[in-house]
């Protein structure tokens, strides 16, 4: 299948990596030398535009920051939609808004299909293929999305109508980030007191408060004192952004995302764009004057 995909970043290169294995894969990046260096090391071409990507594509996939950016990304005459063939599929892999992306597929309607499908599992999960992903459109243009997606996922679930796969991601990563925060303050206070981090955390995951962050998170980038750089806590602050707005639009009271949300912006005002998500608990621990090692 002749594939064009667009963002190279942690996660979207990966997941291209997949793709140039078994299809016939163009790729391009706005720091274009990204999209010349993976055209190198795998079997795929590097387009100049995003309009060259989407040329003679039966299958374009965007994994960008957030929906704004992949909605400018239509744009223009070397713009995505300039060049895609009419009857193409286009699948958002970004970690999206729901509203944004039902106004992409509006606005491409009865030329181009579209399916949000952000994906979970991290740059690990991509590199094994192994990710979730969580696909919002009609079901026909699930049963075309599926083969592509399962290039790199090993869930693949539709979750329901455009936004319904990226309303699914925000809700998932508001979750995470929230656990993220709470075991940070806990281990904080229980370190401070004296209790073995290490100990601290095998407890935790014996016992009912452990979590995908006290079993994975925290024993491989906290405790070991590694911290490497796979995803951005600016990207988890929009994710709960998203998961809040969310919540408002269906009219549910969502006091404990709003105030994720309040620390999270907070954090990322004070650690930086390129800091990594887990290094919210770093600002914890600098807080409260404690490292959480063992
Ligand atoms: P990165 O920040 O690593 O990469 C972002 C990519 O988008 C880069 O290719 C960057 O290009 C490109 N980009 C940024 N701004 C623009 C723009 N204005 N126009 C065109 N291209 C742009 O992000 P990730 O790969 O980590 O994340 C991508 C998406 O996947 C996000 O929505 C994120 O929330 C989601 N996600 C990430 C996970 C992870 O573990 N990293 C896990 C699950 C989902 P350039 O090279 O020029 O900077």
């Amino acid at each position: 299948m002749r594939i064009g995909f667009l963002g190279l970043g942690a996660i979207g290169t990966p997941m291209a990596r997949h793709l140039a294995k078994r299809d016939s894969l163009t790729v391009w990046n706005r720091t274009t030398e990204r999209a010349a260096d993976f055209a190198r090391l795998h079997r795929a071409r590097a387009a100049g535009t995003p309009r060259e990507a989407a040329a003679g594509a039966e299958v374009i996939i965007t994994c960008l920051p957030t929906s704004r950016e992949v909605e400018t990304l239509l744009d223009g005459p070397d713009g995505l939609e300039a060049g895609l063939q009419p009857g193409a599929l286009l699948i958002d892999c970004t970690s999206g808004d729901p509203g944004t992306s039902r106004r992409i597929a509006q606005r491409l309607r009865g030329r181009v299909s579209f399916a949000d499908a952000p994906v979970s599992g991290g740059v690990s999960g991509a590199e094994a293929g192994t990710l979730t992903v969580m696909v919002g459109c009609d079901a026909e243009i699930f049963e075309r999305a599926r083969p592509v997606l399962s290039a790199f996922g090993k869930r693949i679930e539709h979750l329901g109508p455009v936004g319904a796969g990226h309303a699914m991601k925000a809700i998932n990563n508001a979750l995470l980030a929230v656990n993220l925060i709470a075991v940070g303050e806990g281990l904080a206070a229980l370190v401070k007191a004296g209790v073995s981090a290490g100990t601290a955390v095998e407890v935790l995951n014996g016992s009912s408060g452990r979590s995908f962050v006290t079993e994975g998170l925290v024993p491989e980038r906290v405790l070991s004192g590694r911290w490497p750089q796979t995803f951005r806590l600016a990207l988890l602050d929009k994710d709960v952004g998203i998961a809040r707005a969310f919540a408002k639009e269906t009219q549910v009271e969502a006091p404990l995302l709003d105030l994720a949300g309040r620390i999270l912006a907070e954090a990322r005002a004070e650690l930086g764009e390129a800091a990594d998500h887990a290094e919210i608990i770093r600002l914890i621990e600098r807080r409260a004057g404690v490292e959480i090692r063992g």
